[in-house]
């Protein structure tokens, strides 16, 4: 360790980037200290500068769209499908053709999020991409195990990079960080650049031949958003349970599907082709049920249950709202999902005398 040179990142980093390739299939991993730093970078490495404009899901952790922000983009929102609470794919398409039509900006880059870790429709966001000619960055933040046809989420079939985040509630934790995974070689070297201040020690990107060993150029405007050896340590032994994780979480998703049979209840749905992550379970009560949503929310909290809302959406935010550029009604999915939609406990080692408790309170 104390020979190598300050830029470089510990054995364990690499290590654990190994692992995350091997596991998700794409052919480069980059590890940072967040999920959040790993949207900036990305965004950067896809070529998003001042005055571009940058699309995402209405519905996702303000971190999805803060990361075009961080690069000086415009951000706008596409409404949600009402049943799996991804950027629904025909909304993305009519936003397109109608910019296309009305010769408004085209985004360079769409941000399509796995709510909940389901995969969103990535063939037809693909399709679109060719199309259309945007950049797909996929905020997989809940997703690390998650599957989408045949493939891993993360494998980079239909993205140009894929976001993890490792925050201590997400499927796996570093304490904090995050990992951009990507298959082409160009980005990845980008996003190692950005990682580490923009910094090169490659002697064939310098000015200069024949540099001297200690010697190294910045080439760019980067960031310190290096994650720690101590991080990956965690991160690979995390990594080595991810299965069991992923397991754990869906029989509970089960138990609780089996159990909430209210018919004003709607519970979460899993297309065809995917496996869920179940980093959340999500229900959403309709105009008919006997408690409403907020009244249900706070019986459960009143019990002790931690229930939550993920999340409000991100054009409802004053930072964006006041823009005045975003109109409610423009994504009736997306308002009808936060009227109704409540997040239920869900973790491995749950007790499930708690999907008892949660049963209860929604059957009294
Ligand atoms: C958690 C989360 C992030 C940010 O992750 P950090 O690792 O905390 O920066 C980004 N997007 C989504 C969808 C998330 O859930």
């Amino acid at each position: 360790m104390l020979t190598s040179s300050f830029l470089t990142q510990g054995p364990e980093v690499k290590l654990f980037e190994s692992a995350l390739q091997e596991f998700t299939g794409a052919e480069f991993a980059v590890a940072v200290n967040s999920a959040t730093s790993a949207l900036h970078i990305a965004c950067l490495a896809l070529g998003v500068e001042p005055g571009d404009h940058v699309w995402t899901s209405a519905i996702s952790f303000v971190a999805s769209a803060n990361a075009a922000k961080y690069c000086g983009a415009e951000v706008d929102f596409v409404d949600i499908d009402s049943e799996t609470f991804n950027m629904c794919p025909l909304a993305l398409e009519s936003k397109l053709v109608e910019a296309r039509d009305s010769e408004k900006p085209l985004p360079k880059v769409v941000i399509p999020v796995a709510m909940a870790g389901q995969s969103p429709e990535m063939l037809e966001i693909r399709k679109l991409s060719k199309e259309f000619g945007f950049k797909v960055l996929e905020d997989a933040s809940h997703a690390l195990g998650a599957r989408y046809r045949s493939n891993q989420v993360g494998s980079c079939e239909f993205s140009d990079v894929v976001v993890f985040s490792f925050h201590p509630v997400k499927m796996i934790t570093t304490g904090e960080g995050g990992a951009c995974l990507t298959r082409s070689a160009e980005i990845a070297e980008r996003l190692r650049r950005l990682r580490s201040h923009g910094i090169t020690r490659d002697p064939s990107q310098m000015s200069i031949a024949n540099p001297e060993p200690w010697y190294y150029e910045q080439l760019e405007l980067g960031f310190n958003y290096r994650i720690t050896d101590f991080q990956c340590a965690l991160g690979r032994s995390q990594l080595q349970r991810l299965d069991e994780f992923v397991r754990e979480r869906n029989r509970l998703a089960a138990l609780y599907s089996s159990s909430l049979l209210f018919d004003w209840l709607l519970l979460p749905k899993v297309r065809h082709e995917r496996l869920s992550s179940f980093h959340l379970f999500i229900v959403r009560f309709d105009e008919t049920a006997p408690l409403t949503r907020n009244e249900a929310a706070q019986k459960m909290r009143s019990r002790g249950l931690a229930v939550n809302l993920h999340y409000i959406p991100i054009y409802r935010q004053p930072y964006y709202e006041m823009s005045g550029q975003f109109d409610p009604s423009s994504f009736p999915n997306s308002e009808r999902y936060y009227s109704a939609a409540l997040t239920l406990p869900l973790y491995p080692g749950m007790d499930e005398s708690v999907i008892r408790d949660v049963h209860e309170v929604l059957a009294s």
